[in-house]
């Protein structure tokens, strides 16, 4: 097999380029044919910016023709759209590439690709070179919109092609899309990390915050509504450092208004970071309704020498003074946030801090994590001091205290009539449907036939730490 090596250079990253260009996807009139009769599975890890780039992987598979399988052993084109944020995800992701051999031993036919964050580690191209011959394609996640022309290049001259880039100078509009939700549109307003908190590969492998023109990303938002969305949840590693790279000031606050003035039914964003955080942000927030007044804010740590050891760029007193000043412009917000335990060298009183935020910020729910170092990560060579068993023990001990306070938060809607937009039906329970509400609370609940896509009331009969139960309001 031929082959075409384009990697990355790890040292060259942080020699960001200065100057992003905007691009459009490029004219592919000649390979729409491609994929005609054939088949394409599709496997993509992590958060939800992997989910919209799964979202156009499938757009342009579509394009060249190919039809989605559930089926590894159905499919001509299987494709693992990988994440690199834990060490254990990547060496399932390897696992399950390894098992495909005896697929491909079977039907050597059949294409094998990797792309997403995973190849932007060169250490990870250079393992797939060496131990599996079974993959064809491998690109990453600067040159996503390449994906027909480099499949065409695996197709038709039989050879094996990896290209990765280091450099992340472009922003490409109008890449096919094949959306996985019918009333939830993810809507990418701009890419990669300048923040390099010391345990994250992120900025490594998505790289520099590059924000799409805001004309761009109001005109994919009102397509979503001509379309009969509901929702628009905007993406961004980072969003409320949205526009800073366009030398926009405020940038994020602007975008937002205009989203808003667009009429979509519902707006979110994720993430957001404290440190951006501008006070005109939250009284925009509370000015339109149909922006929703629930926020995932990632903390992390709730002590400052562990915060400056994570290179957050807060202080636990920052963190605390803009959730008290959000609670105070807008009472009815909702709060989730991440949180770290065992960060290296964390002392049981500093962990003590993170329960006393807690305390503080009583989060509807929390994604909470044992500290564990990714290689490639300036925390991967701080001293790890604390046990493991420490370390699963501070987890349960926070982990109760967030369930409590869920749990707490959960009752108080008990009796009251919630908006929920309505996403289906339970995958354990066809009579039963699912949905989120206004406070991005998970409601199951009862209701009329053909409510899908719906906005509908229901009042709220029942409460768990994770999810209510209710029922829809009749007549309404
Ligand atoms: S803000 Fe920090 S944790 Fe989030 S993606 Fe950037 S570097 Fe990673």
């Amino acid at each position: 097999m031929k082959k075409k090596y384009i990697l990355p250079n790890q040292n060259e990253e942080r020699k960001r380029q200065k100057e992003i260009s905007y691009e459009s996807f490029p004219n592919y009139e000649t390979i729409t044919n491609l994929g005609e009769g054939k088949k394409y599975y599709l496997r993509t890890y992590g958060c939800q910016a992997n989910v919209r780039d799964g979202e156009s992987l499938s757009g342009m598979l579509e394009m060249m023709g190919f039809s989605n399988t559930d089926s590894e052993w159905d499919a001509d084109v299987l494709i693992f759209n990988t994440c690199a944020v834990r060490q254990t995800a990547e060496e399932r992701v390897f696992g399950e590439i390894g098992n495909l051999k005896r697929i491909k031993d079977k039907f050597p036919e059949k294409i094998i690709v990797m792309c997403g964050c995973m190849p932007q580690e060169e250490v990870v191209v250079q393992r797939i070179l060496k131990n599996y011959p079974q993959v064809d394609l491998v690109f990453g996640t600067h040159n996503l919109y390449r994906f027909p022309e480099l499949l065409k290049e695996v197709i038709e001259k039989k050879a094996r092609v990896i290209e990765v880039l280091s450099e992340e100078g472009r922003v490409v509009e109008d890449i096919p899309v094949r959306r996985s939700l019918i009333s939830k549109g993810f809507v990418n307003i701009m890419y990669g990390c300048d923040k390099f908190c010391t345990y994250c590969i992120v900025p490594y492998t998505r790289g520099k915050e590059r924000s799409r023109k805001i004309e761009d990303i109001i005109k994919e938002i009102e397509l979503l509504k001509a379309n009969n969305y509901k929702e628009v949840i905007l993406l961004g590693q980072n969003v409320n450092a949205y526009g800073k790279d366009l030398g926009v000031e405020d940038g994020f606050t602007d975008l937002l208004r205009q989203c808003a003035k667009t009429g979509i039914e519902r707006i979110r964003f994720y993430t957001s970071h404290p440190r951006d955080y501008k006070v005109s942000t939250i009284e925009i927030m509370k000015e339109y309704p149909n922006i929703m007044k629930s926020l995932h804010l990632p903390v992390q740590s709730g002590n400052t020498n562990i915060l400056k050891k994570m290179n957050r760029g807060y202080t636990r007193e920052d963190y605390l003074a803009l959730y008290d000043d959000m609670k105070a412009r807008i009472p009815e917000i909702t709060f989730t946030t991440d949180l770290i335990v065992g960060f290296p060298t964390e002392t049981r009183e500093e962990f003590e801090d993170t329960l006393s935020l807690v305390d503080h910020c009583q989060f509807d729910m929390a994604y909470s994590f044992v500290y564990s170092p990714r290689s490639g990560t300036p925390a991967a060579n701080m001293e790890d001091n604390i046990k493991s068993e420490e370390k699963k023990e501070r987890l349960q001990e926070l982990n109760d205290k967030l369930a409590y306070y869920a749990l707490n938060n959960n009752k108080a809607y008990v009796g009251k009539v919630l908006k929920v937009l309505c996403e289906g039906t339970s995958k354990t329970n066809k009579e039963v449907y699912t949905g989120y509400s206004e406070e991005n609370k998970l409601v199951n609940f009862t209701g009329p036939n053909n409510i899908i896509n719906e906005i509908v009331e229901v009042e709220i009969t029942e409460a768990h730490s994770f999810s209510l139960n209710g029922k829809v309001i009749e007549n309404k």
